[in-house]
């Protein structure tokens, strides 16, 4: 295999690629050059403007993550960061105070700003930033796409007793990063989702592919809105290559995150089946034709397989390179039993 494909969201998404990329590079994964190109289709639904700034949470952990700039307690971030804007702002009594753009982090809003007022489109900003953190790091290797260049941002809405409908609409932002995900998520809607378009080389890197992977990014909010980009999903049930899913629920519960509360708010069951079931067997209308689940959730397995899709229980946490390296060992002999 040279060309995998792999559609991410933030943290998940992006520990995932490490392990990947270690993967290729020691020669831990079967059948897969160690030349071979990953192109990642990140998830812009997060994205946001904040102080007159673009903001893109997940093409943001994916670039410092692959780029040894993330900072390693948070997951998120600049290492070696700095707040002084941030406390600066809120001495002025500029809102929101909740959300805090790191001064070195800041550098990279500026530059994607200009860049956009000035009228490139978000994957060419993309790949420009690109070459400040990938390049170096792992060359012509990876290729770090946004799934569109259109706007779109997940809102969620909440019960308000105050508000006359009984209801409030929150950006994903307000939702996870003020509310903590703490309260029920009673719809997730994405706005502009249904008119927007896939960004340049996004349907040629499925299309073309080998592999293509979901790793254990969230399925609704992450890897859900990249799907809901219109021709994504189709594209990716039309590709010859094997598409192989990684549960981001071990048993029954996220391993970090609110992947519970929007499986919740959809109506789907929380547990490695039910986010299986979910994404569906490939020829069933769905986008698998592999579903990885953790080896406590092995009880799930023949569920998965009943639907159609291969499914395999093997150890799914990201302890460590060589442990997430392992997990992509298993999603290519998985896709080998196609
Ligand atoms: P976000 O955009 O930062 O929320 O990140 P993603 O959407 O890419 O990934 C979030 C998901 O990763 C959550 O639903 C977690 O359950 C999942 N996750 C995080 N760490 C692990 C892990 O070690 N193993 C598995 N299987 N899932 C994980
Ligand atoms: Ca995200």
């Amino acid at each position: 295999m040279e060309n995998l494909t792999v559609l991410s969201g933030g943290m998940g998404g992006a520990k995932f690629l490490q392990g990947l990329l270690h993967g290729i590079t020691t020669g831990a994964l079967p059948g897969v050059s160690p030349t071979a190109r990953v192109t990642v289709i990140a998830n812009t639904a997060d994205d946001w403007w904040l102080h007159g700034l673009k903001v893109c949470p997940d093409l943001d952990t994916v670039m410092y993550t692959l780029g040894d700039g993330i900072d390693p307690d948070r997951g998120w971030g600049r290492r070696n960061e700095t707040w002084s804007a941030k406390e600066e702002l809120a001495a002025y009594g500029v809102e929101p105070t909740w959300f805090g753009l790191g001064d070195r982090d800041i550098a990279t809003h500026l530059v994607r700003t200009q860049m956009l007022e000035a009228g490139y489109p978000l994957s060419a900003v993309t790949e420009a930033l690109s070459r400040r953190w990938l390049t170096p790091t792992h060359g012509e290797q990876v290729r770090l796409l946004p799934m569109t260049d259109d706007r779109v941002e997940t809102h969620v809405a909440i019960a308000d007793p105050d508000s006359p409908s009984g209801k409030r609409v929150v950006h994903f932002q307000e939702y996870w990063v003020r509310l903590r995900a703490e309260p029920a998520a009673e719809v997730v809607a994405v706005v502009g989702l249904d008119d927007s378009t896939p960004a340049p080389g996004v349907l040629d890197a499925i299309g073309g592919a080998d592999l293509v992977l979901l790793p254990p990014s969230n399925p609704v909010v992450s890897v859900g809105t990249i799907l809901g980009v219109p021709g994504l999903r189709e594209a990716v049930q039309q590709t010859a290559a094997p598409v192989i899913g990684i549960s981001p629920i071990v048993g029954d519960r996220h391993v970090r995150g609110m992947a519970e509360q929007m499986l919740t708010s959809i109506g789907v069951e929380v547990s490695a089946a039910g986010v299986g079931l979910h994404y569906g067997a490939r020829g069933r209308g769905g986008v698998l034709d592999g579903w990885l689940v953790d080896e406590r959730d092995a009880h799930h397995v023949e569920r998965v397989r009943a639907d159609g899709v291969a499914c395999a229980a093997v150890p799914l946490m990201m302890t460590d390179h060589d442990a997430t390296a392992a997990m992509a060992a298993a999603a290519i002999a998985l896709a080998g039993e196609r």
